[in-house]
């Protein structure tokens, strides 16, 4: 199977890391447990296009920090040992820097990872989904999750408190060990 998988939320608890830069840029103290919201804007009082900038400026130090989830590098070695393609696709900005910090992290954190099988930029998932003929899709936000489901890409979502309302019945993890019954199921 070719299996997508997002970053953001899906393999890294990305919220954590961000709330620690935003923390030290904002010299304040939230916790990342009252941040309820798939944006920090909320949480730190900004507007969106504050939080949208500031967003912009300290993206590259969010992305080379924080740690996966737990167990996902493990099980997406294990999968592609048994066969299956990893590709991630993110949504995260294509550029150099970005791409380099991204690399970098997957890397070093131990996870399948190939030059071709990282695609940037996935503005519309669903889109680079057919285009690549991913069988298995994990991603953990809402707006993506729409383009997925509208466009019929068998996707699973990585629990998150910003998602837990979501409204499709979707398959839904809360730790990457799951996904060898859902991977048994479907091969
Ligand atoms: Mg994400």
């Amino acid at each position: 199977m070719k299996i997508g998988v997002d970053i953001d939320g899906t393999i890294k608890d990305t919220h954590r890391a961000a709330v620690e830069v935003y923390n030290k840029e904002l010299n304040q103290s939230v916790r990342v447990e009252d941040v309820t919201d798939f944006y920090l804007d909320q949480a730190y009082g900004l507007t969106k296009q504050e939080g949208r900038r500031l967003w912009r400026k300290l993206e590259e130090e969010i992305y080379s920090l924080g740690v996966p989830l737990p167990h996902a590098a493990e099980v997406l070695n294990e999968l592609e040992k048994r066969g299956h393609e990893i590709y991630f696709i993110t949504a995260r900005p294509g550029l150099k820097n970005i791409a380099k910090v991204t690399r970098e992290w997957l890397k070093k954190h131990h996870f399948p990872y190939r030059d071709s099988h990282l695609i940037m930029d996935a503005q519309n998932k669903a889109k680079v989904a057919k285009r690549i003929g991913i069988d298995l899709f994990f991603e953990d936000a809402p707006f993506h999750l729409d383009k997925l489901v509208e466009q019929h890409v068998p996707t699973v979502i990585v629990d998150a408190v910003y998602n837990r309302d979501y409204p499709h019945p979707l398959r839904r993890i809360k730790d990457w060990r799951e996904v060898y019954d859902i991977i048994n199921e479907k091969s």
